[in-house]
């Protein structure tokens, strides 16, 4: 495995790559890897013939408030795990190499990045649409793998590439969780022993749900009020939504219409710490 810092000579190797017709994935991450993200790199190896990772640590997408400056970097640790993982390039630059000096432009999503996790992270879609614009051209993929984890993330990616003509296929990963239902993240270390066993409040929410619309049920506003006071019962939890959207628009939905996709979205503090999880329910006939 390689290891790449600087973007002018991973554009460079790319696009020799893709001379020699080799079929480029990318996985960007911003690092302190779990299953998760190597679930993603297991997806893109299927899929493609060489894969490149990226761990960014993206500054654009923190707001003033938020965990930047203590988000964990064990790069010597990451690399390690990339490279069993079979990752063929690593490519983890310096911030001012992607924001050098004079750097101005930024890609704005629209309306999808003003909700949900945009309204509690005002900012933070653009920080995001921004920087994997920045990758995919600095890593010319043809494929790239997005885990659904982040939903409203992917949903926003998969607009921006559609509306931006993007020459890459946007791929998304199913969501890898905890054996007790915690949806893996970087952020779950900053959980203390008791908030981390309250934290799986939002997969009982999630099966809660599940187990409704199992047995036919139609009323997702309600669901979801059932949902919200099974998170609230775990004692300090403050969640800050939950709720069943269209899976496509994120636009709020109350009743469910067969045919259609709809995806269970919320947000969660436990402390100082904000877990998000979400669950796809596609309302049969
Ligand atoms: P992050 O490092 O948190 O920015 O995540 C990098 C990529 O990994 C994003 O596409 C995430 O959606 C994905 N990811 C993070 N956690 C999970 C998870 N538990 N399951 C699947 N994908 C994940």
């Amino acid at each position: 495995m390689q290891i790449i810092t600087d973007p002018a000579e991973m554009q460079a190797i790319a696009e020799r790559l893709r001379l020699q017709r080799q079929f480029i994935g990318v996985v960007m991450t911003m690092g302190a890897l779990h299953e998760g993200h190597l679930s993603l790199v297991r997806l893109a190896q299927r899929r493609a013939g060489i894969v490149i990772m990226t761990i960014f640590v993206n500054p654009m997408q923190f707001g003033p408030e938020e965990d930047y400056e203590r988000y964990p970097r064990p790069f010597e640790q990451d690399a390690a795990l990339a490279r069993s993982a079979g990752v063929d390039y690593l490519f983890a630059p310096e911030q001012g190499l992607m924001y050098p000096e004079g750097f101005r432009c930024t890609v704005d999503p629209g309306p999808m990045a003003e909700r949900f996790e945009g309204t509690v992270r005002p900012g933070h879609f653009r920080g995001v649409a921004t920087v994997v614009l920045k990758l995919l051209n600095i890593t010319k993929a043809h494929l790239a793998v997005f885990g659904e984890k982040d939903a409203q993330q992917l949903a926003i990616i998969r607009r921006v590439a559609a509306d931006m003509n993007v020459d890459t296929k946007i791929e998304a990963a199913p969501i890898s969780r905890e054996p007790d239902g915690l949806a893996a993240s970087s952020r779950n270390i900053y959980l203390s022993p008791e908030e981390r066993e309250r934290a799986t409040a939002l997969h009982r929410a999630i099966r809660h749900a599940e187990q409704e619309t199992g047995r036919g049920r139609r009323d997702l506003a309600a669901i979801a009020k059932e949902g919200l006071a099974i998170v609230t019962s775990a004692p300090g939890s403050k969640p800050d939504y939950l709720c069943f959207v269209d899976d496509g628009t994120f636009d709020p939905v109350d009743t469910a219409l067969p045919g259609r996709s709809y995806r269970l979205v919320m947000a969660v503090r436990f402390g100082t710490t904000r877990l998000i999880d979400n669950w796809r329910f596609d309302c049969g006939e």
